[in-house]
C-alpha cells in the first residue's frame, strides 16, 4: 500500500465528496518523537503523506493519515484479553467544497454587505469545524442584524432582543432560542467554551430561520403587502411595484 505508484485505496476524493478508489501516485512516511526530560514524558507517532487521484474524475489531492501514541482505543478481544490500537486521523486537502451556505445566502449582500461579510466567515469558520469562532460569528452576525433592522447598537443583547420581538420580528420562542445565541457567543468569546458540532448547527439554523424571515421573506412579504391596493383603482399602479 505504500510504495508501488500503482497502488489504489480508498480516500475522500474532495469533487466527488465522498469515498472512491483512488490511485496511489507517491506516498512518505514520516515518524515523530517527542520527549520531555525535565518531566520524563515522552510521546511519539509518524505521518503517512499520499498523493492520490480518483479512479473516477482524476482529481489529484493530498491525504495525511496519523497516529499517535496519546490517541488509544482500548477493546477486548475474542478471549477476553484487554488489547489497543492507535486510530488513524486521516484529513484530505483540499476540502469538500462547503455545502453549509443557505441558497439565499448571496442576497444577502444587498440587505448589507457587512452583514454579508460576517456570515460568510462565520460559515469558513463553521466548515473548518472551529466551532468557538462559528458561535462567536454567529453572535456578531445577530448583532449586526439587530443594528441593520434600526435598533440602536448601544443597547445590550438583552435589550435588543426584546425589541426584535416587540417589533413583530421575532416571537417569543424565537427570541428565547438567539439568547440561547447571544449566550453561546458570550461564553465562547470569553471563557472559551467550546460547543459542540450538534449545538453548532442548532445555534447556526436558529440564526438562518430569523436571517432568513427578517430579510428575505420579510422583504418580500413588505413588497407583496406594498403591491395590496387598498382601493380598486389603484391596482395598475401598485401592480408595477412589485418586480423593482
Ligand atoms: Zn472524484
Amino acid at each position: 500500500m505504500t510504495e508501488a505508484t500503482k497502488a489504489t485505496k480508498k480516500a475522500h476524493c474532495p469533487t466527488c465528496d465522498g469515498e472512491r478508489t483512488c490511485e496511489v501516485h507517491g506516498t512518505i512516511y514520516k515518524p515523530w518523537d517527542w520527549e520531555d526530560r525535565q518531566y520524563g514524558y515522552s510521546a511519539n507517532g509518524g505521518v503517512d503523506h499520499s498523493l492520490l487521484e480518483c479512479r473516477g474524475c482524476e482529481t489529484v489531492f493530498y491525504e495525511t493519515s496519523s497516529w499517535s501514541s496519546e490517541d488509544i482505543d482500548r477493546y477486548y478481544d475474542a478471549m477476553g484479553q484487554e488489547q489497543y490500537e492507535h486510530p488513524r486521523e486521516i484529513t484530505t486537502y483540499p476540502k469538500p467544497e462547503a455545502k453549509t451556505k443557505p441558497v439565499w445566502f448571496n442576497a444577502m449582500q444587498k440587505a448589507d454587505p457587512q452583514l454579508h461579510n460576517i456570515l460568510s466567515q462565520m460559515y469558513v469558520a463553521h466548515d473548518n469545524q472551529a466551532n468557538i469562532l462559528t458561535a462567536i460569528g454567529l453572535r456578531t452576525a445577530l448583532d449586526r442584524a439587530t443594528e441593520v433592522l434600526g435598533i440602536d447598537p448601544a443597547k445590550t443583547f438583552d435589550e435588543k432582543l426584546n425589541e426584535l420581538r416587540g417589533g413583530g420580528w421575532i416571537g417569543q420562542t424565537e427570541r428565547d432560542i438567539l439568547g440561547v445565541v447571544t449566550d453561546a457567543g458570550n461564553a465562547a468569546a470569553h471563557r472559551g467554551w467550546e460547543p459542540d458540532s450538534r449545538e453548532v448547527s442548532e445555534l447556526l439554523t436558529s440564526l438562518e430561520v430569523f436571517l432568513h424571515r427578517a430579510f428575505i421573506v420579510g422583504q418580500k412579504a413588505l413588497s407583496i403587502k406594498s403591491s395590496i391596493p387598498a382601493k380598486q383603482k389603484r391596482l395598475a399602479a401598485a401592480a408595477k411595484k412589485t418586480t423593482p
